[in-house]
């Protein structure tokens, strides 16, 4: 860490009367520092400096967060009334009860860590007051975070032994504090700091490796972050695009949890585009996506699911031609101003409106539901270690992590399972899951998954697949909902199959009958058939018969009638060859002629296979509407028979269709997903959260070849984990 050279008055001044312009409050701030400046007179820091340099840092980083008058008056205070034998009274006679009372609680807490012993449980009990002091009033703990960043910089003057024990404890207390304020880069500062004093050795190779490393990574960056605002810029979306520098904590974090080499970590780099709107950025995201390939299982869409600190952003990271890799995270400037500022963004003074302690409490609340829990836990009369127990296990860690045996992490909820890990990493994984191995043991798929455990799961594609009872062994909503819908549609195609089957049956037991070579029965159920009785396919006539919907007679009744029909497949090869002649680059016909211009219309996106008319235009030829589409019902003199060309050699047609899905991260990405592993081209992705319901509308416009791929693929679409509905839409 650079030495920085230290502030003066005057700086925290500059800062300050950007946003606080109200003469009075210029004032209260200027005569807190003159008093603190009076009463801390003659003290010396351990660096050398002057006890106020210490003040003035505290207020100049409250000054940026744009906190409030009292609040940086009660950072210029906050020591004098543990180092200078101020009162509180005096405090209150000299300024006002509030600022006495932050800096009361500020100096309780100073005293706890003063006390600080290795005795375990007096740790946890002093980390506890302090959340209870904190808990109070979230002036208190911002300037707190302040303080303790600032006395990070300038921790290299104390003793080996402190500056062990005064990082663990701000690892332990401040860092979690500050990330669920969403305070990324005090967060980010004193993690690193911490890092640098516990473990300098490791420490040391991450920055030697950044500066040997830098130049080459950050050309190919460069780069890459050309090529994509090129790309942008020919969209029209507006945008900002930087790269950034991962913090040396947070590699050291990866190279310790996934046991990875620095030469592992490829995105030490990332980039950020800041967009105006949450459509821009999935906007920005599908470019990117059509360009660079995108890694799997790196994708989060943290819009559709903050984070409990607010936090909101896509972010991916993609494959370079070159096979640079690198993280890309995409938001607006609104979610940008609430990733760096947390719930500063939120707090930031506003001018000329009373500050209230409880109502703004009450608003935090509100946003962050974990700083209740936080509030209401603190008043519960539990033992000290409990307490720091629940506080991590249920507030700071609501998630667990375990690794694949390839040390993948995945985060799941505490009280999760083998088998909500497996459908973490496969619906099919889970689908197949026999067993499961953790830590190397044999364990059944109940037993509860702790942070750390390795798991490795024993799948069998010839299982049975789930059962009910598995819906109780899972805890996470993903498993839950895909184990529902496995179990639904095994019944329906279990129904399905032997509907088939019966139909089948019974026409061949007609074929028999009427003397009618059975084994030649499929040959004669030629696609005349098919539409004489409206099904789409063999599947839905045997379905119809068993159903009873068609008689089994009627149908030898349509063949006698169609001699041509029972001449067997000699004339369908004719038919065939004669009409190889015909226009292939048309893909209706009208029938009879070849020569009339057919467009398909936009309004029910018609796709080969389905049931089609063709409506007169005046001088545009025909417009080719599916049967059933309203706009062209009541229209019956300006109708025409048409067909679909069988020589059509064009590639796709356009369909427009929606999905409804539960809401849940990677949603999007994984429909993406979908239709890139089926080659399914997509034009077209509007997405829509409807956060009362908790649900999400997806409209994608796809390119498929016919109605049978078109359902395949909707098939697809349905048995993706939350979704649950698939609709082709009609403008
Ligand atoms: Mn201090």
């Amino acid at each position: 860490m650079e030495k920085k050279k230290n502030h003066t008055y005057q700086d925290v001044y500059d800062v300050f009367t950007r946003y606080i312009h109200n003469k009075s409050d210029i004032n209260l701030i200027q005569k807190a520092y003159e008093f603190a400046a009076d009463k801390h007179a003659g003290q010396i820091r351990k660096s050398g400096d002057p006890y106020i340099i210490h003040l003035i840092e505290v207020a100049y980083i409250i000054a940026t967060l744009q906190g409030g008058p009292t609040t940086i008056a009660a950072g210029f205070l906050h020591d004098t009334i543990e180092d200078c034998e101020v009162t509180k009274e005096e405090i209150a006679k000299n300024f006002n009860d509030d600022i006495a009372e932050i800096v009361f609680c500020l100096t309780k807490i100073k005293a706890l860590s003063h006390n600080r012993r290795h005795d375990k449980d007096f740790v946890a009990e002093g980390h506890r007051k302090i959340f209870l002091g904190m808990a109070k009033d979230i002036r208190v703990i911002i300037i707190k975070l302040a303080d303790r960043l600032h006395n990070m910089r300038t921790l290299e003057f104390q003793t080996n032994e402190k500056k062990v024990s005064i990082s663990q404890e701000t690892l332990d207390v401040y860092v979690p504090i500050a990330d669920r304020l969403g305070l990324s880069s005090i967060k980010g500062e004193l993690e690193d700091l911490c890092i640098m004093y516990l473990h300098p050795i490791e420490y040391q190779k991450i920055i030697t490796y950044l500066d040997q490393n830098m130049k080459n990574r950050e050309d190919s960056i460069k780069h890459l972050q050309k090529k994509i605002a090129d790309m942008l810029l020919q969209s029209k979306i507006p945008f900002e695009i930087s790269a950034r520098i991962k913090h040396p904590s947070s590699i050291y974090k990866k190279l310790v949890d996934k046991n990875k080499t620095l030469d592992e970590i490829y995105d030490i780099f990332a980039l950020r585009i800041i967009t105006k709107t949450e459509i821009n950025c999935y906007e920005i995201l599908g470019l990117i996506h059509s360009e660079y390939r995108p890694l799997p299982g790196r994708f989060k869409d943290y819009i559709a699911v903050p984070k409990p600190n607010m936090y909101q952003s896509l972010h991916t990271t993609v494959i370079d031609r070159d096979s640079t890799i690198l993280e890309i995270q995409i938001r607006t400037y609104e979610m940008d101003e609430i990733a760096e500022g947390g719930i500063a963004a939120h707090w930031r003074y506003k001018e000329n409106m009373k500050y209230d302690p409880k109502q703004e409490q009450k608003e935090i609340m509100e946003k962050l539901h974990w700083f209740s829990d936080f509030v209401s836990l603190s008043n519960e009369d539990e033992s000290a270690m409990e307490y720091m127990n629940t506080l991590q296990h249920e507030i700071f860690g609501a998630n667990i992590y375990c690794f694949t045996p390839h040390g993948k992490v995945i985060d799941l909820p505490t009280g999760a399972t083998p088998l909500d890990f497996a459908y973490k990493i496969h619906s099919k994984v889970g689908d197949q899951a026999v067993g499961a191995l953790v830590n190397n043991s044999l364990v059944s798929l109940n037993t509860e998954l702790k942070t750390g455990d390795v798991v490795e799961i024993k799948t069998n594609p010839q299982s049975n697949g789930p059962n009910e009872g598995w819906l109780k062994l899972v805890k996470t909503n993903q498993a839950k909902s895909h184990i529902r819908k496995w179990l639904l549609k095994k019944n329906a195609d279990f129904l399905r199959e032997t509907n088939i089957e019966k139909g089948k049956e019974s026409l061949r037991e007609v074929f028999r009958e009427n003397k009618i070579n059975e084994h030649k029965m499929m040959d004669y159920l030629s696609d005349s058939v098919l539409k004489n009785f409206q099904v789409d396919n063999l599947d839905e006539l045997f379905i119809a018969i068993s159903s009873k919907n068609i008689q089994p007679s009627s149908i030898i009744d349509y063949l006698k009638l169609n001699r041509d029909t029972f001449e067997d497949l000699l004339i369908k090869k004719s038919v065939s060859s004669k009409n190889k002649s015909l226009s292939s680059s048309q893909a209706v016909l009208v029938k009879g002629k070849t020569n009339i211009l057919c467009n398909l219309s936009s309004c029910c996106c018609p796709i080969p296979g389905d049931k089609i008319v063709g409506y007169i235009t005046q001088g545009k030829g025909v417009k080719v509407h599916r049967i059933d589409c309203p706009n062209i019902a009541n229209q019956s003199r300006r109708l025409i028979d048409v067909t679909w060309n069988p020589n059509y050699e064009n590639a796709s047609c356009s369909v427009d269709i929606s999905i409804k899905a539960n809401d849940r991260d990677n949603l999007i990405i994984d429909i993406m997903n979908l239709l890139a592993q089926n080659k399914v081209g997509c034009n077209k992705l509007i997405s829509k959260k409807h956060t009362s319901t908790n649900t999400t509308s997806i409209l994608i416009a796809i390119n498929v070849i016919d109605i049978n791929h078109f359902n395949n693929i909707k098939n697809q679409i349905i048995n993706i984990p939350s979704v649950y509905e698939v609709e082709r839409v009609t403008h």
